[in-house]
């Protein structure tokens, strides 16, 4: 019925079975040897009457292109969503496998399948819960958690990147010290909260979004859902909301964070036992959430619209004299268990050598009433994120990074011309140098076209 929002939730959990690879591109980790707490998509569908949208928050580390296109065929045979109708996004928990199945790149195929099933699952249970649902939406403040992780040091201070360089300016999460100068970028210390009721105003679900690359504090070979798991949990306590049938769904998205960081670089750490540091940031947050949403206006009249778009960009793919310098690193015979970090990016060089010159980079725009929500593939730079927030004014936005696949880190070519860990190219760093400035350019296109 136009004229009468309708909104459905539902939680399905996608934890690995022990044995199975828990890591990353970059940081390769062993099997999954216990679980800390459980990993799960978090679904929720909206119904305007005349258009449906889903949204999959997944703790994963990442989810690559074929992962996600796998989920939106199987939930889109089930709903009939077209996938541009269809949001997934990992929210980039280290405690957890990533499932990115670009090129050479070694992965467990039957827990990527379990994985899409489960999501594409989720996004058709939460179909069947649609029910009248009032939303509203509103925004708050923790700049306590956040703490740019890149650094200009003193001269001297930066050591050679792998490849031999001396030309880096910044240390990504450097020790603290007299070598600190001053971060290189900016935080974003906005909480947002897109908030769903029923129609006599229980708590329905969830989507909050937030500028943290993640926590951290692990025990090794664990399986946690970090702080984004824990929030969802302690903002259904705070809201005193519903786990009978159907249950509430919180979910905790990540925003733009990728040179963001829990760790304020500039005083002693403080020392914690493991599982702690993530609940109190949780605790924090879902606060934060909670009285935000005491000040929300629900309307159960809110109109929805969708806009997508897909890029083509450039491969920072290595030159001749990189790949000579990959071989001869990797010349000797090196131990898989004990990789230099120039035999990793050598073998990084080696594996972007096999990437076609130009890929697809999936954009996607959502409108549920006045806000906006936006997605980008990659782990965008905070500054990225405010200056698209601040050209979309008055119109309120927040941008979910790690969604629809994953492209890796997202430096301005500002920050590629200073270096760094995100800078250095690796399956987790390839776009093209101007690939911020396109994709920001699309992404404010997509906001004019809802
Ligand atoms: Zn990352």
């Amino acid at each position: 019925m136009p004229g009468q929002l309708r909104a459905g939730a539902v939680v399905v959990d996608i934890t690995p079975a022990l044995g199975v690879a828990n890591g990353g591109v970059i940081a390769r980790g062993g099997p999954v040897t216990r679980i800390h707490d459980e990993l799960h998509a978090r679904c929720l569908m909206l119904d305007d009457g005349a258009i449906r949208l889903a949204i999959a928050i997944c703790d994963m580390r990442m989810l690559g292109g074929d992962v996600v296109a796998r989920a939106k065929s199987l939930a889109g045979k089930a709903t009939g969503l077209a996938p541009e109708y269809i949001l997934i996004a990992a929210t980039h928990t280290h405690a957890a496998p990533a499932i990115v199945g670009i090129h050479p790149e070694p992965r467990d195929r039957a827990y990527a399948e379990f994985v899409a099933r489960r999501i594409a699952d989720g996004i058709t249970r939460a179909g069947h819960h649609l029910a009248p649902a009032r939303v509203g939406w509103g925004f708050g403040s923790a700049p306590q958690h956040v703490h740019n992780r890149r650094w200009f040091m003193k001269p001297g201070a930066v050591v050679a990147n792998p490849f031999g360089g001396t030309s880096d300016k910044v240390k990504m999460n450097p020790p603290r010290g007299a070598d600190l100068l001053e971060p290189v970028g900016l935080v974003d210390p906005q909480v947002s909260v897109l908030d769903v009721r029923h129609a006599d105003g229980r708590p329905l679900a969830l989507l909050a979004n937030y500028g943290l690359h993640y926590v951290g504090g692990y025990q090794a070979g664990h399986v946690s859902a970090d702080y984004f798991g824990l929030f969802a949990n302690r903002v259904q306590d705070l809201l005193d909301a519903d786990r009978q049938h159907p249950p509430f769904v919180a979910m905790m998205s990540n925003g733009t964070s990728g040179d963001v960081s829990n760790n304020d670089f500039r005083i002693k750490p403080e020392r914690l036992p493991a599982w702690v540091k993530m609940q109190r940031v949780a605790n924090d947050i879902a606060g934060e959430v909670a009285e935000v949403i005491g000040d929300i206006e629900h309307s159960n009249a809110a109109t929805l619209a969708v806009a997508a778009i897909e890029l083509q960009l450039g491969v920072r793919r290595p030159d001749a004299a990189r790949l000579v310098w990959a071989r001869h690193t990797l010349a000797n015979d090196t131990d898989p268990q004990r990789l230099t970090r120039p035999e990793i990016y050598a073998q990084e060089a080696l594996a972007l050598a096999t990437f076609p010159p130009k890929v697809p980079v999936v954009l996607q725009a959502f409108r549920v009433g006045e806000l906006r929500i936006m997605t980008v593939p990659c782990e965008m730079f905070a500054e990225t994120g405010l200056a698209l927030k601040k050209k979309a004014r008055p119109a309120p936005v927040f941008i979910i990074e790690l969604a629809n696949g994953y492209r890796g880190y997202l430096p301005t070519p500002r920050q590629h011309e200073w270096g760094g860990y995100e800078t250095w190219p690796a399956r987790s760093s390839y776009l093209e140098e101007q690939a911020a400035p396109k994709i920001s350019a699309a992404m404010l296109g997509l906001l004019k076209k809802l």
